[in-house]
């Protein structure tokens, strides 16, 4: 059955998946989101018999409906090859307490890398398809992670530009350097002085600013957004979840059917949010466990029912996940407000507005899939010195967030189903913070240093992504402020 894809905020007009994911956002600022979540055709045995690039052609191939198969198979093609550093794509390493699923072999060695290497094909079909012959213009803002993951996927990519927005003093020293290294004609990269809530809004104005619009679509360009509000970079999200639980099953770790427990480390509530997709195509999870650092927005909202970010920003040793406004909750929101869009419309203005808004009784009943805490600094620091002292495996900042907050909920519920903790990053992409957490106390060794202990210390060789940085020469220091932003946007499209 055909998928179509309307807007949480919308008149109700639909439109193809394609279109979808060239827009990015829909004009009235709503999220598009699909008018229902298709259901598995395969048995979960019989997808236990592909690699992880027939496992995303069965998921895509059902939300994606207006692709053909070639032409999907051809994205899928491109996007998950030698890129990556591992022929399986995404690992599951084993340890005593849960899963952790690898989603960091990829050329930026982040989880976005997932989404990211294949929504720049996605989105140069879907112009085809639609007779689009303007250059798309991709405006990206970025807590860290999206930034280089998209750069890497759009440059040079024929048709395309892309702009990425990064708040100058809220990002890992190894993810500025990797940004402002970036190659390509078609790109550019800016650090704003503010943090990630005020880039993204930044962002997001210029996508319903109309002057802006029409001024571009004279001189032959349109804009689309790589952000995980894409519903190009949503559905490849789901493919993961489905692999790893019929990989377990292959292997004979769970039984068919078997329920499993997700945990996700989580920031814009992307990641998490095509999870809960996972769920309703069929695929047997229990808790989906959201865990936050301290910037606990979301904990708050599901034990108090009100999302409120009028609060302190905290920056953390997990910055992806440092973000008060998650975007992707608005899904979430629609769908249990019972896809009713003027209430939907209302609470985010509420949003907008004052910063907070309530939802009802019976939307928080249907929660219940949700289990939310967060982690400290210091239990996360805690949390990758435990697994290390008692593994020897190395985990990130982020993921270290996941496998506290999971930890927290078993002892809180006694819930011992295996569970799948989505680990987001390479401990390499934050040396330092890993290296800190593991010796107990501040280093003083430049961050190269940290990176080749970090190396001996876990057994793992440095990754490529990090070792061409090592001497690769900076090549954008564009700074604005972010009122500047319109204008840094028409120079880059002047020349
Ligand atoms: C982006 C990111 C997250 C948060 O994912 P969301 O989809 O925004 O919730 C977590 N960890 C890492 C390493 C990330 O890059």
């Amino acid at each position: 059955m055909e998928v179509y894809y309307g807007s949480t905020r919308g008149n109700g007009r639909k439109v193809k998946a394609s279109q979808a994911i060239l827009k990015g956002l829909s004009e009235d600022g709503g999220l598009y989101v699909p008018d229902h979540i298709p259901v598995l055709d395969k048995s979960l045995k019989e997808l236990s018999e592909l690699d992880y690039r027939g496992t995303v052609y069965e998921i895509m191939k059902l939300f994606l409906t207006d692709f053909t198969e070639d032409e999907l198979r051809s994205c899928i093609e491109r996007a998950y090859d030698s890129k990556f550093d591992t022929e399986e794509i995404v690992p599951l390493a084993q340890t005593a307490g849960a899963y952790y699923l690898e989603l960091f072999h990829g050329p930026t060695i982040a989880f976005k890398d997932m989404a990211l290497s294949i929504l720049p094909h996605l989105m140069t079909v879907s112009a085809k398809k639609n007779g689009v012959d303007n250059e798309i213009v991709i405006l990206t803002a970025t807590s860290g992670d999206t930034g280089k993951a998209a750069l890497a996927g759009f440059a040079g990519v024929e048709g395309t530009r892309i702009i990425v927005f990064y708040p100058k003093n809220g990002v890992s020293p190894v993810q500025e350097k990797q940004m402002v290294t970036q190659k390509g004609s078609n790109t550019l990269v800016v650090g704003i002085h503010g943090n990630f809530d005020d880039a993204q809004t930044g962002v997001k104005k210029l996508f319903s600013d109309r002057e802006l619009a029409e001024e571009m679509e004279k001189k032959g360009y349109q804009f689309s957004s790589a952000n995980s509000i894409n519903i190009g970079r949503l559905v490849p999200q789901i493919c993961y979840y489905v692999y790893a639980y019929t990989r377990l099953l292959g292997e004979g770790r769970i039984a068919e059917g078997e329920i499993v427990n997700v945990a996700v480390p989580t920031g814009n509530f992307g990641n998490i949010l095509a999870a809960y997709y996972a769920k309703n195509m069929g695929l047997p999870i229990g808790k989906l466990i959201c865990a936050s650092n301290e910037n606990k927005v979301l904990y708050d909202f599901f034990r108090t029912g009100t999302y409120d970010r009028n609060r302190e920003f905290v920056l953390t040793a997990s910055p992806s996940m440092d973000i008060l406004i998650s975007s992707n909750l608005e899904r979430l929101i629609y769908r249990i407000g019972g896809e009713d869009a003027d209430r939907n419309r209302q609470l985010m203005a509420a949003l907008g507005n004052q910063g907070k808004y309530e939802i009802t009784e019976e939307m928080r009943a249907s929660l219940e899939d949700f289990y939310g805490n967060y982690a400290t600094e210091s239990q996360t620091a805690a949390e990758i010195r435990r697994l290390y002292e008692e593994c020897g495996y190395v985990i990130d900042t982020h993921t270290a967030v996941a496998s506290a907050v999971y930890r927290k909920y078993r002892e809180e519920t006694g819930d011992g189903r295996q569970t799948i903790i989505a680990s987001t990053a390479s401990p390499f992409k934050f040396a330092r913070s890993v290296m800190n957490a593991i010796g107990g106390k501040e280093d003083a060794r430049g961050d190269f240093e940290l990176i080749d202990e970090l190396s001996a210390l876990a057994g793992v060789e440095i990754p490529g992504a990090v070792e061409e940085i090592r001497t690769a020469p900076v090549l954008h220091d564009r700074q604005c402020r972010v009122e500047e932003m319109k204008d840094v946007v028409r120079e880059f499209l002047q020349g």
